[in-house]
């Protein structure tokens, strides 16, 4: 009968070390993670635009900004506004022709 108490609370505190273990490792797992998610570009509560010419989401404060008729554009580049501007004005040339 005690031998069955021994074991029974051996096998409780191998259990117990096991989970303190397991919420060690996954405690430091998770910190690895959000430091992770903080080096992300994209930042929580920024808003996000796309950028019309390759459809990529961009920060607000990193989007590059192309006026176009009036109205103001956000690109992800220099290069995806040119390419943007191109291809509007010479689409719109075509209507008016
Ligand atoms: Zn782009």
């Amino acid at each position: 009968m005690f031998h069955v108490i021994r074991l029974l609370i051996i096998g409780i505190l191998i259990y117990l070390i096991y989970k303190a273990l397991k919420w060690i490792f996954w405690s430091s797992g998770k910190n690895q993670e959000s430091v992770e998610q903080r080096h992300m570009p994209v930042i929580s509560g920024e808003d996000l635009v796309e950028d019309p010419y390759c459809h990529v989401y961009v920060p607000l404060s990193q989007a590059y900004r192309g006026y176009l008729d009036g109205e103001t554009l956000y690109f992800c580049s220099k290069h995806c506004y040119e390419q943007y501007r191109l291809h509007n004005t010479a689409g719109k040339a075509r209507e008016a022709v």
